[in-house]
C-alpha cells in the first residue's frame, strides 16, 4: 500500500469517541488515483449495533432537551463548521474529484442548511391545540427515535446536513454513514458538530460491506433517511420493511429539460451547459436529456457543442478547470460504456472540451464532455439515469409527443420547459411527472433553495427534504386528548 505524509486515517465515531475496526478501504483521489487520500475504518454490523445503541441512549435524554437549546447548539455547530469551510472544500476536492467552486458550494449549503432549519423549527414544532368548554386536543410533534443516514458522494455536505439538522432540531438522535466514495469532509464535519451536543446524539459509522444492510435493519432505529440510487433504495425499502420504519428515499433521477419552439438557442444554451455539466454531471437534479423541436433542432444542437467545445477538463484545484473528473472507476466504466454503446447504435457522439493536462489524463477518471445526437428516444443513454459529462438531445415533433417522452421513464425527479411564454411553459410544467419543474432554469431559482422541497416520484423516491414539508418527515404526530 502506497501512503503518503498527508494520509489521513479516520475511525467511526460513536459516543463522541473515535473507534477503530479491524480493517481499512481506502480513499484515493480521483483526479490523481496514485494519491492515497485516506484509510477508512471498516464497520461491520456490530458497530452498526454499537452505533445505534449509543444514540438510543442518547435520545432518552436529548428528546427532553427544549427546542430552543436544541436549536442553539446547532447554530453553534453550524458556525464551527463554516470556520473550516476552506479546508473543508479542499478535503471534498481530493476525496471526491469536483471542482473547488463546487466543493465550496456544497459546504456552504451544508452550513446554510443548518441555518436554515434551524430558523424554522421553533415555531414548526409547537404543538397544534383545539379547545372548547369539555375538552382539549394537542396534537404534539414528537420525535421518532434514532434516524440512520444514508448518503452518496456526489455532494455529501448539504445532503448530509438536510437529513441532520432536521433530525437533531426535533428532538431525534442520528447515525451517519457517508459513502465509502466521500467520507472524510463530511465526518470531519459531524465530529465538529458532535462536539457541540451530548455524547452518542451523532455518531458516524464507515463501511463498504454489512454495515449499511445491518443499519437499515436495526429494530431500534425508527425512521432512515437514505439518498443514493434507485437500485439500493429497493434495498433498503425492503430492510426497512421488516420492522416497519419509517422512510424518506431520495434516488436516482433522468431530468428531461424540455425546449419549446419559441426559445432562443443563444439566449438558454448558457444556462442549460451549468445545469447539465454541474459536478460533471453527477447531480441528481442534473439536466440529462434535452427534447428539442425538428424545426430547429440543427441550431440548438450546433450551439450546444460549441459551448460544451468550451468546457476545460482537469483536476478539481486547478483553476482553469470548468468541468473535473468522474468520482469512481464505476462512474467511469458506466459513462463510457454508454458512450461507445451510442456510437455502435449509430448515433452521432461527439466528444468535446479541451484537456488541460493530457499528460497526466490516464492518471485520474477524467472523461471529454459528450453530447449525443440522432439518438432514438429509447436508447440507454436516454432513458437510464446517466450521472456524468453526457448529454442526449433528442427530437421532438409536437409538444404532446415532448411529454410523452419526458414523462416515459420511471423516474420523476426534476424537470425543466424553456420558454418566452409563461403561460404556455405553467402549463405544460402541470403535466410533467415530477417532484420540481422549472422554467426558464433548473434546480436552481432566483428565489433560492430554502423555500423549495426537494424530493421525487415514482421511482425518484418517496418524500421531499428542505422547508417545514421536510421537516414534517423527522417527527410523529402524537395526539394527547382530555375530555374535562
Ligand atoms: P449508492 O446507492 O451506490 O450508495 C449510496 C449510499 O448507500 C452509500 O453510502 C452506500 O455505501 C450505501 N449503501 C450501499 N448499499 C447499501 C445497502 N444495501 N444498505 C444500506 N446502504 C447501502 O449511490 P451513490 O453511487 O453513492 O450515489 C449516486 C446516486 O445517488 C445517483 O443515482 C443519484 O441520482 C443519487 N442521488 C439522489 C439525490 C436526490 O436528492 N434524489 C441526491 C444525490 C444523489
Amino acid at each position: 500500500m502506497q501512503t503518503n505524509p498527508t494520509t489521513v486515517r479516520l475511525e467511526l465515531l460513536i459516543d463522541n469517541k473515535a473507534v477503530p475496526t479491524n480493517h481499512y478501504f481506502e480513499v484515493r483521489d480521483p483526479g490523481k488515483r496514485s494519491s492515497l487520500v485516506a484509510m477508512v475504518a471498516n464497520g461491520n454490523a456490530a458497530h452498526a449495533d454499537q452505533a445505534v445503541r449509543a444514540a438510543h441512549r442518547a435520545y432518552l435524554s436529548w428528546r427532553d432537551i427544549p427546542v430552543a437549546r436544541r436549536i442553539e447548539l446547532i447554530l453553534d455547530a453550524a458556525q464551527a463548521v463554516e470556520a473550516e469551510a476552506s479546508a473543508l472544500a479542499e478535503t471534498l476536492v481530493r476525496e471526491q474529484g469536483m471542482l473547488l467552486a463546487d466543493t465550496r458550494r456544497d459546504v456552504a449549503n451544508g452550513v446554510e442548511t443548518l441555518r436554515e432549519i434551524a430558523a424554522i423549527a421553533e415555531d414548526f414544532l409547537k404543538p397544534e391545540q383545539h379547545e372548547d368548554g369539555e375538552s382539549l386536543i394537542q396534537i404534539h410533534k414528537a420525535p421518532r427515535g434514532v434516524v440512520a443516514a444514508i448518503v452518496p458522494w456526489n455532494a455529501p455536505m448539504g445532503l448530509t446536513m438536510a437529513k441532520v439538522a432536521p433530525a437533531l432540531v426535533s428532538g431525534n438522535t442520528i447515525v451517519v454513514k457517508p459513502s465509502p466514495f466521500a467520507p472524510l469532509a463530511v465526518s470531519r464535519a459531524l465530529e465538529l458538530i458532535a462536539r457541540f451536543l451530548p455524547d452518542g446524539v451523532v455518531n458516524v459509522v464507515h463501511g463498504d460491506g454489512e454495515i449499511g444492510p445491518a443499519l437499515t435493519r436495526h429494530p431500534l432505529v425508527r425512521k432512515i433517511s437514505f439518498t443514493g440510487g434507485i437500485e439500493t433504495g429497493k434495498a433498503v425499502m425492503a430492510a426497512a420493511a421488516e420492522s416497519v420504519k419509517n422512510i424518506g428515499l431520495e434516488l436516482g433521477g433522468n431530468d428531461p429539460a424540455i425546449v419549446l419552439d419559441d426559445a432562443a438557442p443563444e439566449e438558454i444554451v448558457p444556462h442549460l451547459i451549468k445545469r447539465i455539466f454541474v459536478r460533471s454531471g453527477q447531480v441528481c437534479y442534473a439536466v440529462k436529456r434535452i427534447y428539442v423541436p425538428q424545426s430547429m433542432y440543427g441550431a440548438f444542437f450546433d450551439t450546444l457543442c460549441e459551448a460544451v467545445d468550451r468546457l476545460q477538463v482537469g483536476y478539481g484545484l486547478d483553476p482553469r478547470a470548468t468541468l473535473a473528473p468522474v468520482n469512481n472507476h464505476n462512474q467511469f466504466r458506466h459513462i463510457r460504456g454508454l458512450v461507445d454503446s451510442a456510437r455502435r447504435d449509430g448515433a452521432q457522439v461527439l466528444e468535446l472540451g479541451g484537456r488541460l493536462a493530457p499528460e497526466t489524463w490516464d492518471e485520474g477518471y477524467y472523461l471529454r464532455p459528450a453530447v449525443i445526437g440522432k439518438v432514438a428516444p429509447d436508447a440507454p443513454v436516454v432513458v437510464g439515469e446517466q450521472f456524468g459529462p453526457i448529454i442526449p438531445v433528442v427530437p421532438y415533433g409536437s409538444e404532446d409527443e415532448a411529454l410523452r417522452m419526458a414523462n416515459g421513464t420511471e423516474h420523476g425527479l426534476g424537470s425543466s420547459i424553456w420558454t418566452r411564454d409563461v403561460d404556455r411553459g405553467q402549463a405544460l410544467a402541470r403535466r410533467i411527472e415530477a417532484g420540481l419543474t422549472f422554467i426558464n432554469s433548473h434546480a436552481r431559482t432566483r428565489l433560492g433553495d430554502r423555500h423549495i422541497p426537494f424530493g421525487g416520484v415514482k421511482q425518484s423516491g418517496i418524500g421531499r427534504v428542505r422547508t417545514r414539508i421536510g421537516l414534517a418527515e423527522y417527527i410523529e404526530h402524537h395526539t394527547v386528548s382530555l375530555d374535562k
